[in-house]
């Protein structure tokens, strides 16, 4: 037995479809976004500094803290908007310096990592694309051609150059993180030095200019634990915008041999059977990959079941 069948685990955080229709078409046109935003439909939240509000709704869920248009305090705000649901309710985000103070105290800001786990699909949809929008304006606000300072343009998805004309778009940069498993069907997993003791999960490393995925993933494996892999399948891909990567996830297959870590990224890698990892768990040695990342639901598909995890 290779791979586990996928039902066995939890979908992917942020990647589910939340219905949103993201109008790109309409981003260039001023009149349409004017009207859009005036609707006494349309829902505005605030992101600040990767952080939303949110809250709890007494029913068990938790949503994303939004208000009409007409409440949203867009002095000194960027305006991003985000599209538009099956209803035709229209989302702008406002990034501004600081989340709203609220009267009650049922909101609380949250980031992505926390509230990935809390929210619908849908909410999830749109704070994660104000998230990654936010990040990419916060590093890039001068033209990478001749410096000047460049002025947001499409609602948030240009940044133009008033001076040479050049229009920059959101950055997206490409990273692979895999889990490789040998002829026997154990894991091979690694831990980076600055990890807490005793985590240990997939290895990971960007795409470098030139390169396929799946070359990327052949040299990462090679570099950080002196592996060999002779074949590459792909699972499923997760926006991490931290501040802008995108995580493609895959299944690595190796030949067994003993892992020579690199001693600067990863400090040490070890094979594992689901037995040792079972009981590397229950003893307390070996921390897993939890959270939302793509990471925990690579080693939990491998596994076959939900993890033991510590709540970081
Ligand atoms: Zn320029």
């Amino acid at each position: 037995m290779r791979t586990t069948p996928d039902d066995a685990v939890q979908p992917i955080p942020l990647t589910g479809t939340g219905g949103i229709d993201r109008c790109a078409g309409h981003r260039l046109d001023e009149a349409w976004l004017g009207a859009a935003w005036s609707h006494p439909s349309t829902r505005v939240f605030v992101v600040s500094g990767g952080q939303a509000l949110i809250e709890e709704t007494g029913d068990g869920r938790t949503e994303l803290v939004t208000m009409p248009s007409f409440d949203a305090p867009l002095t000194e705000a960027h305006r991003y908007f985000l599209g538009a649901d099956a209803d035709g309710v229209r989302y702008f985000a406002l990034q501004k310096d600081a989340l709203p103070g609220r009267m009650d105290d049922a909101a609380r800001p949250a980031g992505l990592r926390e509230a990935a786990a809390l929210l619908s699909e849908r909410d999830n949809e749109l704070l994660v694309h104000a998230v990654a929008l936010e990040n990419w304006q916060r590093l890039h606000r001068f033209c990478s051609r001749c410096g000047e300072r460049t002025v947001i343009a499409a609602a948030g998805h240009i940044r133009r150059c008033p001076a040479c004309g050049a229009e920059h778009y959101p950055r997206t940069d490409p990273a692979v993180i895999m889990l490789v498993v040998d002829e026997e069907d154990r894991a091979l997993l690694g831990r980076q030095m600055h990890w807490p003791k005793g985590r240990f999960s997939t290895l990971a490393g960007f795409v470098e200019p030139g390169e396929s995925i799946e070359q990327a993933v052949i040299r990462e494996v090679a570099e950080e634990a002196g592996i060999v892999v002779d074949e590459v399948e792909y699972i499923a891909s997760q926006p991490w915008p931290f501040p802008s990567s995108l995580m493609l996830g895959f299944v690595a297959h190796a030949a067994w041999s003993e892992p020579r870590v690199d001693g600067e990224e990863i400090e040490e890698a070890r094979w594992f059977s689901r037995e040792d990892l079972r009981a590397a768990m229950e003893s307390g040695e070996v921390l897993a990959p939890s959270g939302v990342s793509i990471a925990a639901r690579l080693v939990a598909r491998w596994y076959g079941k939900p993890l033991l995890s510590a709540p970081w």
